[in-house]
């Protein structure tokens, strides 16, 4: 149980809620997704973006139901083929065209990610990672990359980081791991990249906000859940 005073130390599942003048893109449905609505005041997904197919990242997807009442429609979404591959399989419900009394049903309107595209006037680079052995996609906005679940770089990617100046990235735990960055990679693999802020996500229990704070380098951060971080256009 984690029984961490620090307010920073509460962490739910791996998500980012990306806000313009023109709309709003959340990155994976995590299953935390309706209480981070809820504790978030996020009252309008106007498009979402998926990382890969893992539980962590998706499952809260039928929670859009909410979003969908309210802005009356389905939520453009967009992934790879074979993450939506697996969406099908885990919300067969939502795709297998049965009508059923009552609804319940998210509405979703499926674009497969086979490069860059814009949504709601932004411009988005999909960024291919190694998770492990899957392949898997963070996103770049502009001057600003969201890398979570990562525990490589292939040689195709860098030039898409390239400029990056704020980035985001998976940093597990201290230790290594075979399909997450720990501690000191990720502090190393932005250095390569060259951001001038970088905050580390996918934290496990083991590290202490304020302890892991204190160790980072000049420039790196912890991230932590309600982390607001405002991005030039
Ligand atoms: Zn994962
Ligand atoms: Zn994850």
């Amino acid at each position: 149980m984690c029984q961490s005073a620090d307010p920073r130390d509460k962490r739910l599942r791996p998500s980012i809620y990306v806000e313009t003048e023109r709309g709003s893109i959340l990155v994976d449905t995590s299953p935390d997704l309706r209480q981070q609505a809820l504790t978030f005041g996020i009252t309008r997904v106007d498009a979402i973006l998926f990382t890969h197919s893992h539980a962590d990242h998706i499952l809260g997807l039928d929670e859009i139901r909410r979003f969908n009442a309210m802005q009356d429609g389905p939520i453009p979404c967009y992934a790879a083929a074979d993450v939506w591959a697996s969406i099908r399989r885990t919300f067969y419900y939502a795709f297998d065209g049965v009508p059923r009394k009552g609804g319940g049903i998210p509405k979703i309107d499926a674009h497969v990610i086979d490069g860059p595209f814009t949504v709601v006037g932004v411009r988005v680079i999909p960024v291919p990672l190694w998770h492990g052995d899957t392949p898997i996609v963070g996103f770049r906005f502009g001057r600003f990359a969201y890398l979570t679940d990562c525990s490589g770089l292939p040689d195709e990617s860098w030039p898409l980081v390239a400029g990056v100046d704020t980035l985001v990235i998976d940093a597990l735990r201290d230790t290594k791991h075979p399909t997450h960055f720990n501690v000191e990679e990720a502090v190393e693999t932005a250095r390569s990249i060259g951001a001038e802020r970088t905050y580390l996500t996918h934290l496990t229990h083991r590290l202490g906000h304020a302890r892991l704070a204190a160790d980072l380098p000049e420039g790196v951060e912890p991230a932590f859940d309600g982390l607001a971080i405002h991005i030039e256009e």
